[in-house]
């Protein structure tokens, strides 16, 4: 079965100097096409996230903040969020085209999806914006997959350097959405959340897993995290579709955090996410973009996780290895898995 991509890059909403700009996705079906991966996917157009289903991921406060706000834009919801006259009808666009991957791959039309997409949306909780995002991709696909599909337990991984406070909140006492972010963490470091010891609440109590990686965390630490505690603890959620937030910020050149992933230890990564929904739920996952500011390590990321999920074993890294030696993640395992693994 085939991999669909859709590819929405949202020219209109961008700003000068602003690390979330037009440029990161510019270009890249050419430089898909280039590399030989264009030819095994299916490019599908997207369409705008339904008003009705955006209203079940968030509040009305919220959606109409975003509309005004962007109809007498340019300008800014908070110190770090943009708008342009566009970008309420480009994050519907985002949201919307999220879906059309998923009512691929749950109708049985494709294995897997990668959607590209402006602007992301990991940060957006159900009534705030914040960190460069206006509507929760992930979060609209993922209610979208249980209401239009009737798909029960979604995962969602977001291996995005920042936590996904925003999807986080959204499902926080959902016990049929299981969200588990690894991301860098220290009190001073964007968003701020995302400790160990959220863990989801009321009926959603274990239901979220975070993974807060100190400064310096590279391959070993990330492929650890999947094996040890991420499988395990996916095997027992047992999901009918994975969605990934996908985020390409915890390359070590990344000008915006301080995590020490390589463009191998990606490939990796997204390679176990893969083999993950293969032993799960027959491959259904769909990959969601989301940061990543280092725009060669952005492109060919995405690449390499496209050829990854058409079959093909090819990994580029022109970008190497970081020259600092990595952080021992085995105390903070041994933690979590005592806190996510029955005995
Ligand atoms: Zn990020």
């Amino acid at each position: 079965m085939s991999s669909v991509l859709l590819y929405i890059p949202s020219l209109g909403h961008t700003q000068q100097f602003h690390p979330e700009n037009h440029r990161r996705v510019e270009g890249l079906l050419s430089f898909f096409d280039v590399n030989n991966v264009l030819a095994d996917m299916r490019l599908m157009d997207g369409k705008p996230a339904d008003a009705r289903l955006l209203a079940r991921v968030h509040s009305r406060g919220l959606l109409e903040e975003v509309r005004l706000a962007s109809q007498h834009g340019p300008g800014r919801i908070d110190a770090d969020t943009y708008v342009t006259t566009q970008s309420y009808e480009l994050a519907r666009l985002a949201a919307g085209s999220c879906c059309v991957a998923v009512d691929a791959v749950c109708a049985g039309h494709a294995q897997n999806g990668l959607v590209i997409v402006r602007p992301p949306g990991h940060h957006a909780e159900r009534d705030k914006v914040g960190g460069f995002c206006l509507i929760n991709n992930v979060a609209v696909a993922a209610r979208h997959a249980q209401l239009a599909h009737g798909v029960g337990r979604v995962m969602i991984v977001d291996f995005d350097v920042h936590h996904g406070n925003g999807t986080q909140d959204i499902f926080y006492e959902d016990p049929n959405v299981l969200f588990i972010s690894l991301h860098l963490f220290h009190h001073f470091f964007y968003p701020g959340t995302g400790e160990a010891d959220e863990v989801g609440s009321g009926p959603g109590k274990g239901f979220t897993l975070n993974v807060p990686f100190p400064p310096g965390v590279g391959d070993i630490g990330y492929r650890r995290a999947l094996e040890e505690l991420i499988a395990p603890r996916a095997q027992g959620f047992s999901p009918d579709l994975i969605l990934v937030s996908t985020g390409f910020d915890a390359h070590w050149q990344d000008p915006l955090a301080r995590a020490s992933l390589s463009l191998h230890g990606y490939a990796e990564l997204c390679r176990q996410l893969i083999d993950l929904a293969g032993d799960l739920c027959d491959g259904r996952v769909v990959f969601i973009l989301e940061g990543g500011y280092h725009i060669e390590a952005l492109r060919i990321g995405l690449l390499n996780l496209a050829n990854a999920l058409v079959g093909q074993d090819i990994v580029h890294d022109p970008l190497g290895q970081s020259p600092e030696p990595e952080r021992d993640v085995s105390h903070l395992l041994v933690r979590l898995k005592k806190l996510h693994l029955p005995k």
